[in-house]
């Protein structure tokens, strides 16, 4: 038995998640020819926040053509944090390929198998290898592209989180109050916590933390007195750097051009702990600024 078809005997197997929103008769041609073989699977991300694979992997070589899955209309086509993005909307559901260097632009009506682009390395999902990941979301919810690849009886839709998340009220009040924490960083707000439209996506989605302008290489100093529990690179969240403060508070620091401390260190509020970037999912120099009470973000101003 191939991989991908054991991938898709599990799929089937696996009860179903929430109703359908697809209509029985869609179906995607693989974006790859000739069929290509599944390097990665989709990861159901356990939450909004969550890591996971948004999208599947497949193997191919740099300069092959990459197709539209079906008719639709080109959303975005571009560069996004240093990496070639193309995605085309069909109606409710969205189809993303990167890295692709788009020979089609935004507004451009494709076929189904339509070629938008040349596959690239910069950016490979599978480095130092080429491979394409494709994504599939409907309005906010991401949902495994294999489903409609491999359409077959049995449609699974993976609806991981429902519908949008609503911004949570203010923190609770074991986390303190205004002044509780320290700016991690002297600049000013760029991007507030809150609902707001994604400005690559299009999509209507919670900002998970705020986002100060500074330059990179800014110093980024602990919130609070705590211990590092995480040190890791995040295709989103780029470098970056967790601290836990005891009693369910956290802190994460994204977007790092490095990080200054390791796991397992103790620092104290106003230590350096990395120096600002534009890594994951970036187009500038920004302090994106979480904090976390238990899994759930709140917004940091009423904290600072
Ligand atoms: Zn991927
Ligand atoms: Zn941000």
């Amino acid at each position: 038995m191939t991989s991908g078809r054991l991938v898709l005997l599990l799929l089937l197997l696996l009860p179903s998640a929430a109703s359908p929103v697809v209509a029985d008769d869609v179906s995607w041609v693989w974006p790859l020819d000739p069929r290509p073989a599944v390097v990665r699977a989709y990861e159901e991300p356990a939450g909004p926040y969550a890591a996971g694979h948004r999208g599947l992997d497949v193997a191919g070589s740099a300069g092959a053509p990459v197709r539209a899955v079906d008719d639709g209309v080109v959303a975005f086509a571009g560069r996004v944090a240093g990496v070639e993005v193309v995605s085309v909307d069909h109606g409710g559901v969205r189809s993303t390929y990167q890295p692709v260097g788009a020979l089609v632009r935004s507004g451009d009506a494709v076929r189904r198998g339509a070629i938008l682009g040349r596959l690239l390395l910069a950016g490979s999902h599978c480095h130092p290898r080429a491979c394409l990941h494709l994504g599939r979301r409907h309005g906010t919810a991401y949902a495994d592209p294999l489903a409609l690849l491999d359409r077959a009886a049995a449609v699974r839709l993976v609806t991981p989180y429902g519908p949008p998340p609503v911004p949570p009220p203010d923190p609770a009040p074991v986390l303190g109050g205004p002044g509780s924490l320290a700016p991690p960083v002297d600049g000013p707000v760029s991007s507030p916590f809150g609902m707001r439209v994604h400005p690559v996506t299009g999509q209507l989605g919670l900002h998970d933390g705020t986002d100060f302008a500074v330059p990179c290489g800014t110093p980024v100093r602990s919130a609070a007195d705590g211990r590092v529990v995480g040190v890791d690179y995040d295709p989103v969240y780029g470098n970056r750097v967790v601290v836990d403060h005891g009693g369910g508070l956290t802190t994460r620091y994204n977007h790092l051009t490095r990080a200054d401390v390791a796991t397992g260190d103790r620092v104290g509020v106003g230590d350096v702990v990395g120096a600002v970037g534009s890594t994951g999912l970036s187009t500038g120099c920004h302090l994106h600024f979480m904090v976390l009470d238990g899994d759930r973000p709140v917004d940091p101003m009423g904290l600072l």
